[in-house]
């Protein structure tokens, strides 16, 4: 039977038993090396994150002392390429290992994807992609300060990409303006749920860059990182939401925000050309909700056997509307993760139809089905496991959030499933 957090110090990892992985690696073929990864991100989310998740849950504050140990483990660099100092690990990888934090700490795998996002988009995915040799060549040059800052000084980066109209969801070039300069440019624009807002040292953000007399146009999108405490940029407004609260996701503010050519985190061209051609890249913010998934399931057992900390030891697991919820519970945890884990391991550059169609019934699966597993939770275990001294209730709140993720939100990816599955590429009823 899987254990419990035990203790609140990062040292603890060897000294207590790990839960059972939520992929198994036998089971789901990952090597040895992956699996240390992985396992290395569960331990530190068991025995460390599961404990303080409730306060930064109830405070609605971000999880610093989370991203110094995801630092001293290594995790920041989690996708940073090997022979700049990270752990140089492939998508499937991350993901797997971003499911695990999220089963323990939702909010801190939400806002430890935007981060690690910035690496991968700027890594293994860029070198995916088509670019001249100079323009590559600068690419790596500037993409090693970037790590270096991360793997060496700990540095954080945030993803702010939604601004409340038609961008996010890719309808429309990004309102956020980067004009061009000597030596860089000026950002002008806004940024809402901007999740890590006064907490990352860089701002990764998705801007159009405008000359004068130009029109935007998506083609045009950067992607860069602006230091935190550059002048013009401010963090705005409240942050009380439902759920995911110690993301603080709160308003970015830009005004006439100087950066530095080096900010890129991709060579002009690049970002539109990724989300052309490598759409996993939008999946990402999926696995936290996989973990929250397996996070309801194994309260619930626990619960129902009488043996979740913080209550007391009643068995309820005799009954047999008890086993039937459970039941469903697991069958709809195994469908979420089978389609899951294979999407994960097609992500690419040029997938096919296929391939796309199964990423967005992905997300769907992951994003919708962790609330029904959740909702599913409450229900079976009964009015005193929704107190909020125990993890079921958060686990619930956070798991209502994964379907408003643009740009594949619950409603986009039915939107582009029915679409893309009636019509190819070009097809009108005209
Ligand atoms: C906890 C949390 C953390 C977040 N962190 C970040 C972050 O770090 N960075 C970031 O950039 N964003 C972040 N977001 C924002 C998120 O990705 C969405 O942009 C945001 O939830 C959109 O809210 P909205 O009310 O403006 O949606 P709206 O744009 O008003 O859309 C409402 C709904 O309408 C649907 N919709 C939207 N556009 C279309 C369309 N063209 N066609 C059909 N349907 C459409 C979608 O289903 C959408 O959910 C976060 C959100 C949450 C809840």
């Amino acid at each position: 039977m899987m254990t419990m957090q035990a203790s609140k110090s990062a040292t603890a990892i060897d000294e207590i038993d790990l839960d059972a992985p939520i992929f198994d690696p036998n089971a789901f073929r990952l090597n040895d090396e992956q699996a240390a990864i992985i396992t290395t991100a569960r331990g530190l989310g068991q025995t460390v994150f599961a404990g303080r998740a409730g306060t930064y849950d109830r405070d609605a504050t971000f999880p610093t002392e989370n991203y110094r140990d995801l630092h001293r483990a290594g995790l920041l660099g989690i996708a940073i390429p090997k022979r700049h100092g990270g752990l140089g690990a492939d998508y499937q990888t991350y993901a797997v290992a971003a499911a695990e934090i999220g089963r323990y700490c939702g909010a801190t795998a939400l806002t430890w994807n935007m981060h690690v996002c910035s690496t991968l988009w700027s890594g293994p995915l860029a070198d995916d992609l088509d670019m001249d040799a100079s323009i590559r060549a600068d690419h790596e040059q500037r993409r090693a300060v970037h790590y270096k800052r991360i793997v060496d000084d700990g540095a954080i980066y945030s993803q702010p990409f939604s601004e409340g109209g038609a961008a996010a969801a890719g309808g429309v070039a990004f309102g956020t303006e980067a004009k061009p300069v000597k030596g860089g440019w000026i950002v002008n624009g806004k940024k809402i749920f901007a999740s890590l807002s006064g907490h990352a040292d860089y701002y990764g953000v998705l801007c159009t860059e405008i000359a004068e007399g130009e029109k935007a146009s998506r083609r045009n999108t950067l992607y860069l990182a602006l230091p935190a405490k550059t002048a013009g940029i401010s963090v705005v407004g409240d942050w009380d939401p439902l759920g995911m609260r110690g993301t603080v996701s709160r308003t970015l503010l830009f005004k006439d925000v100087f950066v530095a050519e080096d900010a890129a985190l991709m060579p002009r061209g690049v970002y539109f050309q990724a989300a052309m051609r490598w759409p996993h890249m939008f999946l990402t913010l999926s696995p936290t909700y996989v973990g929250l998934a397996q996070a309801a399931y194994d309260f619930t057992v626990r619960y129902l056997r009488g043996e979740a900390p913080g209550t007391p030891p009643v068995k309820r697991r005799m009954y047999p509307t008890k086993q039937i919820a459970v039941a469903q519970m697991q069958i709809k945890l195994e469908q979420i993760k089978a389609i899951w884990f294979q999407a994960i391991t097609e992500a690419r550059a040029n997938p096919t139809k296929e391939q796309v169609l199964r990423a967005y019934a992905a997300q769907y699966s992951a994003m919708e089905g962790a609330n029904e597993i959740a909702t599913l939770a409450i229900r079976t275990c009964g009015g005193q496991a929704m107190l909020k001294s125990l993890a079921l209730e958060r686990i619930y709140r956070d798991s209502r959030c994964g379907s408003l993720m643009l740009p594949w939100t619950a409603e986009l990816c039915l939107d582009r499933i029915g679409r893309e599955a009636l019509y190819e590429t070009g097809e009108s009823d005209d």
